[in-house]
């Protein structure tokens, strides 16, 4: 079992700000809301209610993979974009298990040859990952009907979890070893007490994760149900619901569709930049053509675009890639105005395929 230590409450920025990285953003919590935050900028009880709160609305793909960024510049504009993400160093804080585990299909995505992106890459390089356990699950949350833990498991290079009066500290990398070694003089070793502590807090949370999705029973193979449920008519009422926001794929920490577009930045000066993109988007999928002639779009209409969604978190991906496009986190429902909730739809698919015997 990896080494497990204490770190008090009141030594705990002290810690972060040992974590290596010129930008260290943390989620915390203010005056109610939580954002991410400078840890230099917040103050430490705004940090320490961050680490123990439910999972943020936000999640760190929009640290890893912000909302728009430049990717070149040309003309008169000067710099290389690559090279400023190349040298930027971060550290993100806070991160949940969900997140952690959609960063394994980001990297999938963004990382594996011949197509790595090389902005992802140079920020994910950079960046040193600080975990935390949920000591409390959003009303959203259902990791755990998708098999999963509310606590980091993978991609952590330090993982902290919070027990009364501080927090239990565990090295996930080589180079979470490094923090965990120069912070020595704020570190204890955990007791037995305190590590039955934190296994009492996994197991609470847990607990109230099973008991808010004891109404929900997914299908135990999603490959197999959702393409023979997709003509049931459930899928039309829900779509009733969808006016195409496109807040669902913003806030998922795994949907990662970006669009591209050149503009001006000064005389004679250009720059590409690139935003998150949403599948949900009328003209999303549509093609080039020639004028004056009605675009292919393979995706025209809106049920197979909201179908979609569903159909590549929980079918192509699992069958193309072997991983779902989905971590269980809950933030499209708490997002969506329609009151879309994937638990309920995909139960839905449960019962019908259920139906169909
Ligand atoms: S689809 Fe919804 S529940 Fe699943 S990871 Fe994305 S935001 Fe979270
Ligand atoms: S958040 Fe809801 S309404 Fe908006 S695109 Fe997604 S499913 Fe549709």
């Amino acid at each position: 079992m990896p080494s497990l230590k204490f770190i008090p409450d009141d030594r705990l920025v002290e810690l972060l700000l040992l974590v290596p990285g010129e930008r260290k953003v943390a989620n915390v919590q203010s005056d109610g809301s939580e954002l991410w935050e400078h840890v230099e900028a917040a103050q430490p009880a705004e940090v320490n209610a961050g680490l123990r709160a439910a999972r943020p609305f936000y999640s760190a793909k929009s640290v890893l993979m912000p909302v728009s960024e430049v990717i070149a510049r040309y003309g008169r504009a000067e710099g290389d974009p690559l090279d400023e993400a190349a040298q930027a160093t971060m550290a993100v804080i806070g991160v949940r298990g969900c997140e952690c585990r959609a960063l394994a299909y980001l990297d999938k995505v963004m990382l594996d040859e011949p197509m790595a992106d090389p902005f992802y890459e140079a920020r994910r390089k950079n960046a040193t990952i600080v975990g935390v356990d949920c000591a409390l699950a959003a009303d959203s949350c259902f990791c755990n009907l998708l098999g999963e833990t509310a606590y980091p498991e993978v991609n952590f290079d330090v993982n902290l979890s919070p027990i009364g009066g501080g927090l239990l500290a565990e090295a996930g990398s080589e180079k979470g070893e490094l923090v965990m070694a120069e912070a020595a003089s704020l570190l204890s070793d955990a007791t037995a007490e305190q590590v039955a502590e934190r296994d009492a807090m996994r197991q609470r949370t847990a607990e109230q994760l099973a008991s808010q999705n004891a109404d929900y029973e997914f299908p135990e193979d999603f490959v197999e149900s959702l393409p023979t449920t997709l003509e049931e008519l459930f899928w039309r009422v829900e779509l009733g619901n969808c006016v195409q926001c496109g807040g669902c794929t913003a806030v998922c920490p795994q949907c990662y569709c970006f669009l591209m577009f050149d503009r001006g930045s000064g005389e004679g000066a250009y720059e590409r930049a690139r935003a998150w993109d949403s599948c949900q988007f009328t003209g999303y999928s549509q093609m080039a053509g020639p004028p004056g002639t009605v675009k292919p779009d393979p995706r025209r209409d809106h049920m197979s675009k909201f179908q979609h969604r569903f159909a590549h978190k929980f079918w192509y991906n699992p069958l193309i890639m072997g991983i779902l496009g989905c971590v269980g986190c809950g933030r499209c429902a708490d997002t969506c105005p329609g009151g879309i909730d994937l638990r309920k739809v995909l139960s839905q698919v449960n019962t019908e395929y259920a139906r169909h015997g």
